[in-house]
């Protein structure tokens, strides 16, 4: 029987009503054994994830005020939930011991931990699963760094023999038995790390989207829902903006060659995006897959007549960044040209000094910074390949009247990166998104 890992986050858990959704979509697929929980979500809009509320309860008790209430509503939630499944959970027993630590020493990734350990407790106990407590298994170092081969190594012998289990997503522990917590939105790394710890043939990511859309919907009308994409370009659009998964879930999964499919809970029945190594027999392929970007970028051009054959030119630059610890997104080179792409905050108070400092050392023939530009990125490993999905999107720019300062496209083909001034940034990303459809 194939095994499938299954993380359901915040919102598919976040009442009782989206509990029973989450089983019926568990129960239709004996394959679904290992099961990843999220602390419940919000439930509308303008409500309150429980983590935010565990933090505000650490706050309060370490700034030695009230916290009682705060401790009371979050308890609320769970008893809404418990009383909602019609099961037998000592909530009253729980949320003693969770007060007594509060009381000895507040610790805040323990506090914060809680909303799993409870979620993926309850949830355990409504499908008759085992429970799997991550302090068990999910390993971290003495300063809260997540030793990942000893966590798999742990997390296999923990979940392997066990016909079907939940496990809570967002913390394990050290060697002293210390709680720490990943990331903000960490139990999507949970769950990657239990898909590779049981070999499994899928994890499965549920949300309350349908999965990766091929632009953003705030600036596309209703965007495409993109069905395959690699692991690489799910890569670059996370990094351009486009936000669905932990990115350190990617990796382990990737690795492992284990596919990711992001599903939505709310419509089980809708493909949903998966995230693959090969693009399976017979699908349709897009050249592009999408689109991304973010603003907040800088050029910075350097010239000088014969640049290409004094060698070291680009070195001595990039060298005066490093020393000066900032970091850049892009560097292209050209005859008599050096241009980089750097992030506009890592410039704000130290422009003028990097400037003077390339002019003293290169006495370049001449130096320019753009500003309040943004970056996009058309991404697809099939654009150049296939078709001239590229030289469309170029070309559709120019007849809307958009002004490029950057091209830049890799020998790795994955992505064309552009840049525009940022006040034509919406604009662009439309044009593009027209012209790849
Ligand atoms: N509950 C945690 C958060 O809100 C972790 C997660 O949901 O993945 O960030």
């Amino acid at each position: 029987m194939k095994t499938i890992v299954a993380k359901f986050g915040g919102t598919s858990l976040a009442d009782a009503d989206q509990f029973k959704k989450v089983k019926d979509i568990i129960l239709s697929d004996p394959g679904r054994r290992i099961i990843v929980a999220s602390a419940p979500g919000k439930r509308f809009e303008g409500d309150e994830k429980i983590t935010d509320m565990l933090f505000k309860c650490y706050e309060a008790a370490r700034a030695g005020g009230d916290y009682d209430k705060i401790l009371e509503s979050i308890k609320e939630r769970f008893r809404d939930i418990i009383i909602g499944l019609d099961i037998d959970f000592p909530l009253n027993q729980e949320f003693e011991i969770l007060k007594e630590r509060i009381l000895r020493k507040p610790n805040r990734d323990y506090i914060a931990s809680r909303g799993e350990y409870f979620n993926s407790k309850i949830l355990a106990e409504y499908l008759n699963f085992t429970f799997v407590d991550p302090e068990w298994c999910v390993c971290f170092d003495e300063n809260g760094i997540l030793d990942d081969t000893m966590t798999r190594r742990a997390m296999r012998a923990a979940l392997r023999p066990l016909k079907n289990a939940v496990i809570a997503g967002f913390y394990g522990a050290d060697g002293s038995g210390r709680i720490h917590t990943l990331s903000r939105g960490g139990s999507d790394v949970t769950g990657s790390l239990a898909a590779c710890a049981v070999d499994a043939d899928l994890y499965e990511n549920w949300t309350d989207v349908t999965g990766l859309l091929a632009a953003d919907p705030r600036i596309v009308d209703s965007p495409r829902t993109v069905e395959y994409l690699s692991f690489n370009e799910l890569r670059t659009l996370s990094y351009m903006g486009a936000s669905v998964l932990h990115t350190d879930s990617v990796l382990p999964a990737s690795e492992s060659g284990i596919s990711i499919c992001i599903k939505n809970t709310n419509h089980p029945e809708e493909k949903g995006t998966t995230i693959v190594r090969k693009l399976p027999e017979g699908e349709k392929k897009y050249p592009v897959i999408g689109v991304a970007g973010k603003p907040g970028m800088s050029v910075l051009q350097v010239e000088k007549v014969m640049v290409s054959d004094a060698s070291g030119f680009s070195a001595i630059i990039l060298d005066i960044l490093s020393k000066n610890r900032i970091a850049f997104e892009q560097c292209l080179t050209g005859i008599d040209t050096v241009t980089l792409v750097i992030r506009t905050d890592y410039l704000s108070d130290c422009k003028e000094d990097l400037i003077r400092e390339i002019k003293n050392t290169l006495n370049p023939d001449h130096i320019s910074l753009t500003e309040n530009l943004s970056m996009i990125a058309v991404v697809g490993e099939r654009s150049t390949d296939t078709c001239d999905a590229n030289v469309r999107v170029l070309q559709a720019l120019a007849d809307a009247g958009i002004e490029i300062s950057t091209i830049n496209q890799g020998a790795g083909k994955l992505n064309l990166l552009i840049a525009v001034p940022e006040e034509k940034y919406e604009q662009a990303i439309r044009v593009i998104y027209s012209t790849i459809e």
